[in-house]
């Protein structure tokens, strides 16, 4: 009997019960953000002593006193971005680099920043074993965006903002879509869609309640 062989079916398996009790029963319908969960292994990211957990309907604990976000959490985010196959994307707060590595699966490109260095190892690390190759890491502070790769079609935040960085809707192009956890407590926040509609014109949608860790950083939230 081969342990390993039989491990990864587990897990197959078990990101299929994600897939339809976490993700489908809620309403996340985008085909493609589907395929992506289907197809990322959660396992990978998770801290090992934790692997056995990867696929609760829960966040879970990574380095850095940070998380890896809620698997339905982050389905509904990447479903309100609408993303298409062309898109160049930016994610800010790579964490573990499980959200990059769904990305990576929907869409052409993506840039994702961390400000802790020790996450920004953890998650580049991850992302090779797992052979995503269209996923770039930077280290430093994503409320500033990474303004030598925008603008982006689409901006994942996935840390709370006390508002909308000003840099981050610059970033986008006409007709681009930012998802932001904005909210005036550090822990609490509600999840935010901005549209770019034009040079210097937004339209902005609160929606459902999330409980995020701060975004911080000179646009976001002091240390
Ligand atoms: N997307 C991640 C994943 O899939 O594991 C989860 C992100 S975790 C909820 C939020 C991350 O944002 C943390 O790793 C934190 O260090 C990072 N962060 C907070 N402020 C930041 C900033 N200004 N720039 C970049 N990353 C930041």
């Amino acid at each position: 009997m081969n342990y390993a062989v039989n491990e990864e079916e587990s897990f197959a398996e078990r990101r299929e019960e994600m897939v339809a009790q976490q993700l489908r029963a809620r309403g996340v319908r985008d085909t493609a953000v589907l395929q992506a969960f289907l197809t990322v292994p959660r396992e990978q990211f998770v801290p090992h002593n934790l692997r056995a957990s990867a696929y609760e309907d829960a966040p879970l604990p990574i380095p850095g006193g940070q998380t890896i976000s809620q698997p339905y959490v982050v389905a509904y985010m990447l479903s309100l971005l609408a993303l298409r196959p062309t898109d160049r994307v930016l994610e800010v707060g790579t964490g573990s680099g499980y959200a990059a590595a769904l990305l990576s699966q929907i869409v052409a490109e993506v840039y994702t920043v961390e400000r802790q260095a020790e996450l920004v190892a953890y998650a580049r690390k991850r992302l090779a074993e797992i052979g995503c190759e269209n996923v770039w890491v930077y280290h430093g502070d994503g409320s500033l965006g990474w303004p030598e790769h925008a603008p982006y079609d689409a901006i994942l935040v996935s840390a709370g903002s006390p508002e909308v960085p000003q840099a981050l809707r610059e970033q986008l192009v006409i007709n681009g879509r930012l998802v932001i956890p904005v909210g005036s407590s550090r822990r609490q926040q509600r999840i935010v869609l901005v549209q770019r509609t034009g040079a210097n014109s937004y339209r902005q949608q609160h929606l459902s309640p999330v409980a995020f860790v701060p975004l911080i950083g000179v646009q976001g939230w002091e240390e």
